[in-house]
């Protein structure tokens, strides 16, 4: 039968547009177009791009019930998607025609893009990854839906003030949201706390706390398809869950309390996601977020279902790292206790369920949870765990080994003076699937850190190697790269990053050997404005940009980037007369608030760059600049702007990366340790055209055998003794001479645990490699070509495509 269409497509013509965005800004926002701010006009913007949205969702959401298909849920604690409305125009293909719309309303499109909050939902990587996820998962039409915490509080705004990082909260919802839609139906009870007792064999958890999630839906658009998927945040909501014994005695005031204090639970983000928390608060947040998604993932299965029988044979639940790993018991215990079924086929579904993505190999990142806060705040998904636990290490011991060594190294619960749960082992156990995000990655992951399991579950594990959206990475951020693209290869890239391999044919064509560098030039400039701004400081878009933006941590080795900066300095003043390639090294990222170490280093960056920028014996050939609250938009900027890629952490400790694909997708050279996805880059590329420095993870495991002697090291260079000496002595700190000492004679002199000075010799001649390379911008030119046509197979897509092959077993919707 033919539906009926009792609603006006909107049209997305220049006129339609111009009276979209004018309609919303007066009915919606209520206010003329005369007196509207930029904001204003933003919002009546979004809101009449969401409507073009709103429709191709809505009918994809139809499709894939009318289907009745498998469909993916991917957990994760941090989303960080970046600005909506550019990406939006862009899938939806509109950009020039909004551009003239707003032009013809006397409004600067660009001006308006860049009022746009960014919502700083997660850290760094892992957050950035779910985002370019949801994009290719869109793209791809995929049956899925994205959950995750609606925060009221994103990440931090950092600013620099004296050269220090100072955290101001990031109240990102202040300024509304018209992106998003909220769902009053869509809520359910989080329960907490209480007790468990036995009736006969039926468990029953008598909880004493109780908060309300409200789901927040945003689309998250596919290029160019009509279709959108779902991202679903949850905000915590006190409700009308009061005590009501409080209000009952006239106690208004506590009852009021406790409602804010349940709230709590989605109001900040944890901005430190590579060491264990720890927090009671981060335990009821992944409780949260797991409980909440569950009950809808649920409650939907049901109602088209009527049984939970075919479960496993619909739903695929993603666990991005193993923050949401309690939706594991959680599963077990909503089958199990509230749905009669038996435990040994609870955990057959769960199994078909649930995959896993493991993010690192730090042993100190690896989340663990008090038995003693989880039976407080989950009693009985901690009696869910030992049964799981009891149930793993019977399948062990008749399986594997009786070893009694390697069965309390396997247990899921660490013994000691604090008993621990072992979220990594429970995801693994959980689940049919776990992959590593890169093939180094996923190969240690095997060797070391799952070795155990590897032995239990051979055919458990996989990889599959990260991957970005090129819609926001070149489409977004780099347009005339885009424009280029599209002439000589038409737009078809945007959807399939394999079209690059036409662009190889056009690689000696005088005309795109000249646009290459004037794209890059271009990009420097914007970048330099950004910074003239921002900063005050002046750089040259003729030097090389040699850019390491990220989280600063000790495995990423700021530090080592630090060295060399200082080391070049030194000699540059040694031999003002030599033909130095002017350098520009640019910096950014958060520290968490309490990473001392992490802290310490933006310190030393800035007191090296206050230096540095004034010593006018340099003439300029010198630039170090900080640029504060690295985001995804500040990204898109840094980004394209980019000549050298710093990605130069410890072979062993970078599960992939991401960024070291965003920068050799927009031309840039890496220069890079074997670590993470570098490897995969080195093998697209090729070795002529990336710089590959530093010690292998061999010869990294070899030095930690064999006792690993910084001290030696630094005796034995002088350059690194002069720049160690330098720092450590106060020369850019004058003030506060003994500002860095802890850092480098303590830190790094005597442990140096990521082995600076191991790679600092290799790091040094590789830079000098740069410089001369640089020189010839011909051969550059090449490389930066090389770099941006064999990256196709970092896109998400790839990436999100594997998945679905290979780990959910879903296809994609077709359409019509
Ligand atoms: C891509 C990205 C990251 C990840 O960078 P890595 O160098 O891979 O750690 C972090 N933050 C933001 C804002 C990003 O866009």
């Amino acid at each position: 039968m033919q539906e009926m269409q009792i609603y006006a497509r909107p049209s997305n013509d220049v006129e339609s547009l111009k009276k979209a965005i004018v309609y919303k800004l007066v009915y919606l926002i209520g206010r003329s177009p005369e007196e509207a701010s930029q904001r204003d006009w933003l919002n009546a913007t979004l809101f009449a791009v969401r409507d073009l949205v709103t429709e191709g969702w809505i009918s994809t959401a139809k499709k894939s019930r009318a289907k009745d298909t498998r469909r993916v849920y991917y957990l994760s604690m941090e989303f960080l998607i970046g600005r909506t409305l550019s990406n939006a125009l862009i899938a939806e293909g509109i950009y020039d025609r909004a551009q003239q719309a707003l032009q013809e309303l006397d409004i600067d499109l660009e001006e308006v893009l860049a009022k746009e909050v960014d919502p700083g939902l997660g850290n760094g990587g892992l957050g950035r990854l779910a985002a370019c996820f949801m994009d290719s998962l869109a793209t791809l039409s995929i049956p899925s839906m994205g959950y995750g915490i609606r925060y009221e509080y994103g990440m931090f705004r950092q600013r620099i003030v004296d050269g220090r990082q100072i955290e101001k909260p990031d109240a990102w919802l202040e300024k509304g949201v018209p992106w998003e839609f909220i769902r009053p139906s869509k809520r359910f009870k989080i329960r907490l706390g209480g007790h468990v007792y036995f009736e006969g064999k039926k468990c029953i958890w008598k909880n004493d706390e109780e908060i309300t999630a409200l789901a927040y839906d945003q689309m998250i658009p596919g290029f160019e398809n009509d279709s959108a998927t779902t991202l679903r945040l949850w905000s915590a909501h006190s409700g009308s869950t009061f005590n009501l014994a409080d209000f009952n005695k006239g106690d208004y005031f506590r009852a009021m309390e406790k409602r804010s204090s349940s709230e709590n639970v989605s109001r900040v983000l944890y901005p430190d996601d590579s060491t264990e928390a720890g927090r009671e608060l981060r335990l009821r947040q992944e409780y949260f977020l797991v409980s909440a998604s569950l009950q809808d993932i649920l409650k939907r299965h049901l109602r088209m279902h009527g049984t939970f029988d075919n479960l496993a044979d619909k739903v695929a639940i993603h666990l991005n790292d193993t923050h949401p790993a309690l939706a594991i018991p959680e599963l077990m215990r909503i089958l199990i206790d509230e749905n009669g079924y038996t435990w040994e086929k609870a955990w057959q579904m769960s199994c078909h369920i649930f995959s896993y993505t493991c993010h690192t190999l730090m042993s100190e990142a690896l989340e663990t949870w008090p038995v003693e806060m989880m039976a407080k705040i989950l009693p009985r998904h901690l009696q869910m765990i030992f049964e799981i636990n009891d149930y793993f290490l019977e399948h062990v011991r008749s399986n594997v080994t009786t070893d009694e060594e390697f069965i309390r190294r396997v247990s899921l619960v660490e013994e000691g003076d604090v008993r621990k749960v072992r979220m990594g082992w429970l995801s693994v156990v959980g689940s049919h699937k776990v992959n590593g995000v890169a093939a180094i990655h996923s190969d240690l992951m095997v060797t070391s850190t799952f070795a155990d399991f590897a032995r239990i579950y051979p055919e458990r594990f996989t990889n599959v190697t990260n991957g970005i959206t090129p819609r926001r990475w070149i489409a977004v951020a780099n347009p005339d790269l885009s424009t280029l693209f599209d002439k000589y290869i038409g737009k078809e890239w945007r959807r399939d990053l394999t079209q690059l391999e036409l662009f190889k044919k056009h690689i000696q064509d005088p005309e795109v050997k000249k646009a290459i560098p004037a794209i890059k030039r271009a990009n420097k400039v914007r970048l330099a404005n950004y910074v003239k701004k921002e900063l005050g400081v002046e750089l040259n878009p003729d030097a090389l940009f040699d850019v390491q933006v990220k989280r600063i941590h000790e495995y990423k080795r700021q530090s080592l980037n630090v060295l060399h900066i200082v080391a070049r300095y030194n000699e540059m003043l040694a031999n003002p007369e030599k033909d130095w390639t002017p350098r520009v090294f640019i910096l950014a990222g958060k520290a968490a608030s309490a990473y001392y170490v992490a802290k310490q280093t933006i310190n030393l960056i800035n007191d090296i760059a206050n230096v540095i920028n004034n010593d006018e014996r340099l003439q300029g050939r010198l630039k170090v600049v900080f640029i504060p609250n690295y985001s995804v938009s500040l990204a898109q900027i840094i980004i394209p702007a980019a000549d050298i890629s710093e990605q130069i952490s410890l072979a062993g400790t970078e599960a992939s990366g991401t960024s070291n694909m965003k920068f050799a997708l927009n031309g840039a050279l890496t220069i890079g340790t074997l670590d993470g996805a570098n490897v995969e880059i080195l093998q697209n590329v090729g070795e002529d055209n990336i710089f590959i420095f530093g010690n292998t993870v061999e010869q990294v495991e070899e030095l930690r055998r064999h006792g690993y002697r910084p001290f030696d090291i630094y005796q034995s260079d002088q350059q690194l003794r002069d720049v160690i000496d330098q720092i450590s002595s106060g020369y850019f700190s004058p003030n506060d001479p003994n500002r860095y000492q802890d850092l480098l004679l303590n830190g790094l002199n005597y442990h140096d645990y990521y082995q600076a000075f191991a790679d600092f010799r290799s790091y040094i001649e590789t830079q000098k490699a740069v410089d001369e390379k640089y020189k010839d911008q011909e051969a550059w030119v090449n490389s930066a070509l090389q770099n941006i046509v064999n990256m196709s197979f970092f896109s998400s897509d790839r990436t999100i495509a594997e998945y679905a092959e290979k780990i959910w077993k879903i296809k994609p919707l077709k359409s019509a």
